[in-house]
């Protein structure tokens, strides 16, 4: 979805677009996909790439799934990535890309449906900055177990558990908001501020907790080779992707005063 100058402003901004040639594909008719994309995880390595894109007839956002392998994409690998370095992240570039009817998703006519998709995606990457949560603190724990200061394990000082009662106090938290999350999604209770709150709060206790785990393992918490390096630079990720701090807060705003402050 996010593109080159598109990101929070996506919705109104999306600017690839999806115009339906019914001369081309041999008469058959063909979408034609013009823009570009940023940021696009496992896009190197899919066979189908799910591609957003506003229809030039409705100005209404539709899916296509375009495989990777079409004539007129171009894609490049981003580099230098801090965080969530596992996953590959690609630039892709549309310039005429053809694809049938058939390779449309029937089921997303408008921001609307995309709203749909989304409210799910922040409910994963809430529990994702849970999951993270409970990584920094294993591996604090294990550190400061280890560790000796002073002659004795650097675990039994008081501001090191304060620090470690801290991260379980967020961690706890943001657990108990995503089960409640996801029993009210299981009861069908879809609610777009709802999955924008817990992809907030959780992803704020994420950034913090992965700091005070951090800050326990000293200046050997900057190092890679520590997880809770990993979680340090994972959680600024979390923090501003799939909606940023900033975004998930006005959605939660717009919900509780009725206004739209995002102009
Ligand atoms: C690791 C990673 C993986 C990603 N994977 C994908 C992916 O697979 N697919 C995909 O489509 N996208 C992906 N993204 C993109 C991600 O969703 C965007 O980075 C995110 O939506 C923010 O957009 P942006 O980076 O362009 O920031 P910008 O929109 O440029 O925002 C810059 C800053 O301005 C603030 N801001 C913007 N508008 C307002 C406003 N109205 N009021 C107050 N503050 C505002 C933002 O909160 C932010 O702090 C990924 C990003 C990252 C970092």
């Amino acid at each position: 979805m996010t593109e080159p100058d598109h990101g929070s402003d996506i919705a109104g901004g999306l600017a690839t677009t999806a115009r339906f040639d019914e001369e081309a594909g041999n008469g058959e008719g063909r979408w034609i996909i013009d823009g570009a994309k940023r940021w696009i995880g496992g896009a190197a390595t899919a066979d189908l790439i799910a591609v957003f894109a506003r229809d030039v007839a409705d100005s209404q956002v539709k899916v296509f799934l375009v495989p990777r392998a079409s004539w007129g994409l171009s894609m490049d690998t981003m580099v230098g990535k801090v965080a969530l370095r596992p996953m590959e992240n690609s630039t892709i570039r549309f310039a005429g890309v053809e694809v049938p009817e058939s390779a449309r998703l029937r089921q997303v006519n408008s921001w609307r449906d995309v709203n749909r998709i989304l409210r799910v995606m922040r409910s994963d990457v809430a529990w994702i900055a849970t999951g993270l949560q409970a990584g920094a603190l294993d591996a604090a724990l294990a550190y400061v177990k280890k560790r000796e200061q002073f002659g004795r394990p650097v675990s039994g000082y008081q501001l090191v558990q304060e620090k470690l009662a801290w991260i379980l106090g967020n961690l706890t938290a943001s657990f108990g908001m995503v089960v409640q999350l996801s029993a009210q999604q299981d009861a069908g209770n879809y609610v777009d501020a709802n999955s924008a709150l817990a992809k907030m709060q959780t992803a704020r206790m994420a950034r913090e907790s992965a700091a005070l785990a951090r800050e326990v393992l000293g200046g050997n918490g900057i190092l890679l080779e520590n997880d809770a390096a990993r979680f340090f630079a994972d959680a600024e990720a979390v923090y501003s992707y799939e909606g940023t701090h900033e975004v998930t807060a006005l959605i939660v705003g717009r919900a509780l005063t009725g206004e739209s402050a995002f102009v």
